[in-house]
C-alpha cells in the first residue's frame, strides 16, 4: 500500500454506487489519474466538493492493487463562479475533455496543468471574451503536445509569409500556405490581424491573450486544427456558445 500526496484537477467524474465517486485527475507530475473517492455523496462528507468538476486540490491518494482511493483533500480551488454562467462553464469543460483527451498514466503534464489552470482562472475571474482565451489555450495546447502550427512559412514551398500578405490555413498540412500554393487546396483564410494574434499569442504566451478583439481569434479554426491532430471530436465543443 502506497501513500501518496498530489496536486490535481478533477477532469471527470462519475457517481458510483450509493455514496462513492469515480474521477478523473490531472496531476502534473504523473499525468491521468483514475481513482475512487468514497462516501463522498454523503450530505456531511468532507470530501463534498472535492469530487467535483475542477476542483483543484492535494489529494491524499492511497494505491493497493491497482487501484487509487483519495482519502482525504486539501482544497486550492473550485473556480466555483464558472457555474454560475452557462457558456463560460461549457467553455471550462470543453477545455478539461481537451486535457482528458492526451492525458496518459505516469506521463507528466506539467505544462498542460499550468496552461489549464491559468485558462480556467481567466475564464472564471476575468471578464475576457472566451474566444482569445480558448483560442490562446489550443494554441499552447498544440505547442506543448508537440504539434505547434508552422505560423511563418508556407508549408508547401517554405516562402516566408509577411503579415500583411494573404495568409491561408491548412489544418492538414499543420500551418499556413501562400496564395500560390492554395490552388486546388481549400485552406482557411485568415486576416492580417488573426495572423498577428496567433503569432503573437505563441511567442509571448497568455498575457498577449487579454484584451484581445474577438475577432482576431480564430478560435473555428483552431478547434478544428486540434481536432483534426486529435483524431477525434471533442463531444462537448457542440455545447460551446455560438462563436
Ligand atoms: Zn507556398
Amino acid at each position: 500500500m502506497i501513500q501518496t500526496e498530489n496536486t490535481a484537477i478533477v477532469l471527470r467524474h462519475a457517481d458510483y454506487r450509493d455514496n462513492d465517486r469515480m474521477v478523473t485527475l490531472l496531476s502534473p507530475s504523473r499525468g491521468r489519474l483514475d481513482a475512487i473517492i468514497r462516501n463522498c455523496r454523503k450530505p456531511r462528507s468532507h470530501n463534498l466538493n472535492s469530487g467535483e468538476l475542477f476542483a483543484l486540490g492535494d489529494y491524499m491518494l492511497i494505491e493497493k492493487g491497482g487501484h487509487i482511493t483519495v482519502t482525504s483533500v486539501r482544497l486550492i480551488e473550485t473556480f466555483y463562479p464558472l457555474r454560475a454562467d452557462y457558456d463560460r462553464l461549457t467553455c471550462g469543460i470543453y477545455l478539461l475533455n481537451l486535457a482528458e483527451a492526451v492525458a496518459e498514466p505516469e506521463q507528466e503534464e506539467r505544462e498542460l496543468f499550468m496552461l489549464l489552470l491559468h485558462t480556467l482562472s481567466r475564464l472564471t475571474f476575468s471578464d475576457q471574451a472566451w474566444q482569445p482565451l480558448l483560442s490562446g489555450f489550443l494554441l499552447h495546447f498544440s505547442a506543448c503536445q508537440g504539434f505547434k502550427p508552422r505560423l511563418n512559412h508556407c508549408v508547401f514551398c517554405g516562402k516566408r509569409i509577411g503579415e500583411k500578405e494573404p495568409a491561408f490555413f491548412d489544418a492538414e498540412e499543420g500551418g499556413l500556405c501562400c496564395s500560390s500554393c492554395r490552388r486546388g487546396r481549400v485552406p482557411v483564410a485568415l486576416t492580417p490581424p488573426q495572423l498577428r494574434w496567433m503569432r503573437q499569442a505563441l511567442q509571448t504566451g497568455s498575457a498577449s491573450w487579454i484584451n484581445t478583439p474577438e475577432a482576431a481569434a480564430p478560435f473555428a479554426l483552431l478547434r478544428n486544427y486540434v481536432e483534426q491532430r486529435l483524431g477525434r471530436k471533442i463531444r462537448s465543443a457542440s455545447q460551446l456558445p455560438a462563436d
